[in-house]
């Protein structure tokens, strides 16, 4: 598998006025070759900033990026420009030009690389057939709604024939159903070009729809990095956990009892297994939380509950569970 992006050792330190703060706290990450990779985060975690090092519009403070092996720090001005037309970008605010008609906004990376007018027509009018608004060609920006600006930009940003396609936010202005489309439409550029995507966001929904891989991002530092299925139904740092289940009203230290968590994927979300629990072993739980997400169309879920008293009964009832195929943790 080729990496398109290797990040090692990245910190990042903003100076202004003499005082200083790490953005970016020793991060090492890769980015595979085809895939849509997912940088999440809360609000001011470093998610803008990371994105930033990939182009080179933010210098690194310490560490290496990687772009196909091609260290970005070492790039003169000119090699700089050359590799930034393999690297495209898309915004929240779309960063349209509203005196250009939206073909000529298309048009504008060809511009650029002086490819001749004839020919940078062809191509945009091929872009926009992609994004389902040649229609619009000759329309200004101004005159469409905030999801076919994306559209539009998304367009742009194909015409440069990137070798990957960022997108900081990039449906955060949108509504849902306008996200959705929006997201629709990366996966399927994505299978049919083969196009690596990375998306940066604080929504879990964005990474849940399409993303392959994500990173969580946690005040500076890389705090989970896998699989989206995986990270999703097992969250293993505190950052994870908080993000997949955000709104657990459960306090663990109100309670005397012993508690455990169990942990199951899609295939045994679906069965009634506290019934089954009941049935078999005539022992109850307490339950005390219960959250369950749907991934790419198969449920995971975790739940907290409190065992009763009895030791014995206690090992009848963890038995139980893990003979049904359940990860069971306690809770200290
Ligand atoms: P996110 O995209 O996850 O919201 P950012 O990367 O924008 O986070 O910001 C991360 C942190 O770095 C925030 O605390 C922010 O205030 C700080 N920061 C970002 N840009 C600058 C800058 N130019 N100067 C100083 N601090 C900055």
């Amino acid at each position: 598998m080729n990496n398109v992006y290797e990040l090692e050792h990245i910190y990042k330190t903003y100076k202004n006025d003499g005082k200083e703060f790490t953005a970016l706290k020793d991060v090492s990450l890769s980015v595979h070759e085809g895939e849509i990779f997912g940088i999440i985060g809360m609000s001011g975690a470093g998610k803008s900033t990371l994105v930033r090092t990939l182009n080179r519009l933010e210098e690194v403070s310490d560490g290496t990026v990687r772009f196909f092996g091609e260290d970005l720090a070492s790039l003169k001005p000119r090699e700089l420009r050359n590799i930034r037309h393999s690297i495209s970008m898309i915004f929240q605010s779309f960063n349209l030009l509203n005196q250009r008609t939206v073909i000529e906004n298309v048009e504008q990376p060809l511009k650029i690389t002086h490819t001749p007018r004839a020919e940078r027509r062809g191509i945009a009018m091929e872009m926009l057939k992609i994004v389902g608004l040649e229609e619009k060609a000759n329309e200004y920006p101004a005159r469409l709604s905030g999801g076919q600006r994306q559209r539009v930009a998304i367009a742009r940003a194909l015409a440069g024939n990137p070798k990957v396609l960022l997108c900081d936010e990039a449906t955060s202005a949108l509504d849902p159903k306008i996200t959705g489309e929006i997201l629709d439409l990366l996966k399927k550029i994505n299978e049919e070009r083969g196009l690596t995507i990375v998306i940066i966001t604080h929504e879990m929904a964005v990474v849940e729809k399409i993303c392959d891989r994500v990173a969580i991002i946690d005040n500076g530092v890389l705090a989970e990095i896998g699989d989206v299925r995986e990270v999703f139904s097992s969250p293993k740092s505190t950052a994870a956990r908080k993000l997949v289940f955000p709104s657990n009203p459960f306090d663990p230290t109100k309670s005397d009892g012993r508690l455990i968590r169990i942990v199951f994927d899609g295939l045994k979300a679906s069965e009634p297994f506290i019934a089954n629990l009941v049935k078999t072993t005539g022992k109850t739980v307490n339950i005390l939380s219960a959250n369950t997400k749907s991934v790419g169309g198969i449920g995971y879920g975790q739940m907290v509950m409190e065992l009763p008293d009895d030791v014995n009964d206690q090992e009848t009832i963890i038995e139980f569970f893990k003979s049904s195929g359940l990860a069971v943790s306690e809770i200290e």
